[in-house]
């Protein structure tokens, strides 16, 4: 298990919990999709090659 660390990956997990349990998953992907793609961990993430830079 990869536990981040990173206060906002876990707010981004927990709002993403929550969407599931409201039975809105495609909210909780869209919040996956924001924890994936936070900048800090972009390092960690080398699936990315370098293309959701957006300013
Ligand atoms: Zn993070």
């Amino acid at each position: 298990m990869t536990d981040d660390t990173c206060p906002t990956c876990r707010h981004y997990q927990a709002l993403r919990e929550q969407a599931k349990q409201a039975g809105d998953y495609s909210k909780a992907t869209d919040y996956e999709v924001l924890r994936r793609r936070h900048p800090t961990h972009t390092v960690h993430i080398p699936s990315q090659p370098g293309g959701g830079r957006a300013a």
